[in-house]
């Protein structure tokens, strides 16, 4: 018998607004807007964690973390990650692999790629060689003012 596999995947959306910060897989990137949100607007670790969370059918970013509720006001998502990571290890599962795509016009994330993925593997406990984080832009969509993140999630049982 092989190994038990869950995999989960993760999508989220957020708009570009003027003279905010702008913070995509927990590191701030520089750019004359940023992303709406009631937290940081991280579209890439919401979307993180909706793929943790539905890896092991634990609801998602919005059951966890309501934005009607103030503490998440302005909230480093990094928070969010690390809470989804820790139901996740405590059900007894740990990560085999993250496949992340970024979809937005601007700003280019090339030379972001390195410290990207590996904060987001450091978040997630895991070497960078098992996270992939590919940006594109959005082609035909119309959406120049939006950035949307996908993800996809695989986990393993940890032996016992
Ligand atoms: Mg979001």
């Amino acid at each position: 018998m092989g190994p038990d596999l869950r995999i989960g995947s993760g999508w989220d959306s957020h708009a570009f607004v003027p003279g905010r910060p702008l913070r995509l897989g927990g590191i701030d990137i520089a750019h004359p807007s940023g992303l709406a949100g009631h937290s940081d607007g991280d579209v890439l670790l919401h979307a993180v964690c909706d793929a943790l969370l539905g890896a092991i059918a634990a609801g998602d970013i919005g059951s966890h973390f309501p934005s009607s509720d103030e503490r998440f006001r302005g909230a480093d998502s990094s928070t969010f990650v690390r809470h989804a990571l820790q139901l996740v290890e405590a059900a007894g599962w740990e990560i085999v692999n993250l496949d992340a795509t970024v979809i937005l016009q601007s700003p280019r994330l090339g030379p972001y790629a390195t410290r990207l993925r590996e904060n987001v593997a450091a978040l997630l406990s895991t070497s960078g060689s098992r996270v992939s984080i590919k940006a594109k832009t959005p082609e035909g969509l119309n959406l120049p003012e939006t950035a949307m993140a996908q993800v996809v999630i695989l986990l393993r049982y940890k032996q016992p």
